[in-house]
């Protein structure tokens, strides 16, 4: 089997890989960098430890009306761990015989582990949100003004982690009213969930003359995925001290990065935060420690040789 090919639903059905394999699964997942980087730490641990040299990580694209029974496939066919992306993470709940807490509240998957049984669901995108954060400004949740625009699987990933890590207050902004209140009712039992407050997109001048001094603005978001998308939300807006954080990666510089830094802002696209996503689901899978240096190496390198 080919770790470099795009496989598709009937794939699946004549799948013979006699190793131990892995998946990220999404649409569209072309750009996605996970099986650069995680096959970049297979091949380093299975330098040290013989017993991953038959590990694999692949990447299958599957529309969202197949994914049910593209999961069932993969846990006959013995994938042990499968990463979801765009636009799997909230359906996949439906999909899992168990789920961590952190995936419970966040009402969103992006990592499960093979079990007799089934699959096991997990989320490791709000740890990876806060590593890139603080790799990127060395700062942390707790006591941080945050707003975050978005209210899909990975926007609700974000909420959950600055919540249960002590922000100080959370401002959350998303096109689609419906959707932006459905996240917020799921996460009315959480402690602490007076410290979030909805902006409404029409008045949000308003809004913004309220905002603390200093924050972090997410874009949890797809917009800047492809070429020509507008801005999420107009950065020059903010006061001067908040720094910019897209949870887009690619491309390398985002057109609200760009903006950002000609305001001088501190900003980063969100590598680190899918390198250290990664990394956790990895140590899932192995129950051993990752180097995550090695992982954001192949992850960098595959970005600069678009491959
Ligand atoms: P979802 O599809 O679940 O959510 C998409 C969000 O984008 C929704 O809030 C949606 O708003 C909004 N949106 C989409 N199009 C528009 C538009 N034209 N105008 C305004 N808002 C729009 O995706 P995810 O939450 O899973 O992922 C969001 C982004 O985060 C993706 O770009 C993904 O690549 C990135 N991501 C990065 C990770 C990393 O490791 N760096 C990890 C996880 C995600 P509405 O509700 O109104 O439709």
């Amino acid at each position: 089997m080919d770790t470099l090919k795009t496989y598709t639903f009937s794939d699946l059905e004549k799948w013979d890989f006699s190793g131990t394999a892995l998946a990220v699964v999404g649409q569209p997942i072309e750009h996605s960098l996970s099986p650069a980087m995680h096959n970049a730490w297979i091949r380093s641990l299975s330098a040290k430890d013989p017993s991953f040299a038959n590990w694999a990580y692949f990447r299958f694209e599957i529309p969202p009306e197949l994914l049910s029974e593209a999961l069932n496939y993969f846990h006959k066919q013995g994938f042990l761990g499968i990463n979801l992306t765009v636009p799997h993470k909230v359906m996949a709940l439906d999909c899992v015989c168990d789920c961590s807490e952190t995936a419970r509240r966040m009402g969103a998957i992006n990592t499960l582990k093979w079990m007799p049984q089934g699959y096991r669901g997990y989320n490791t995108d709000g740890y990876g949100l806060e590593m890139g954060i603080q790799k990127a400004f060395g700062k942390a949740f707790e006591g941080a003004n945050v707003l975050i625009s978005g209210a899909g699987g990975a926007a609700r990933a974000a909420v959950v982690q600055a919540l249960q890590k002590g922000a100080q207050s959370i401002y959350i902004r998303n096109r689609s009213k419906e959707r932006l209140n459905a996240m917020v009712d799921n996460l009315k039992d959480l402690k602490g969930f007076d410290r979030i407050q909805c902006l409404a997109v029409e008045d949000i001048e308003d809004s913004l003359d309220a905002l603390p001094l200093e924050g972090i603005y997410i874009n949890a978001t797809s917009l800047g995925l492809k070429s020509g998308d507008v801005l999420p939300f107009d950065v020059t807006a903010l006061p001067p001290k908040w720094v910019v954080y897209d949870m887009i990666y690619n491309p390398k510089q985002t057109d609200l990065t760009r903006l950002a830094l000609e305001q001088n802002r501190q900003q980063a696209t969100g590598l680190g935060m899918l390198v250290h996503q990664g990394a956790r689901a990895f140590e899932l899978w192995s129950e051993h420690s990752v180097d995550a240096g090695i992982m954001e190496a192949a992850a960098e390198h595959a970005l600069d040789t678009n491959y």
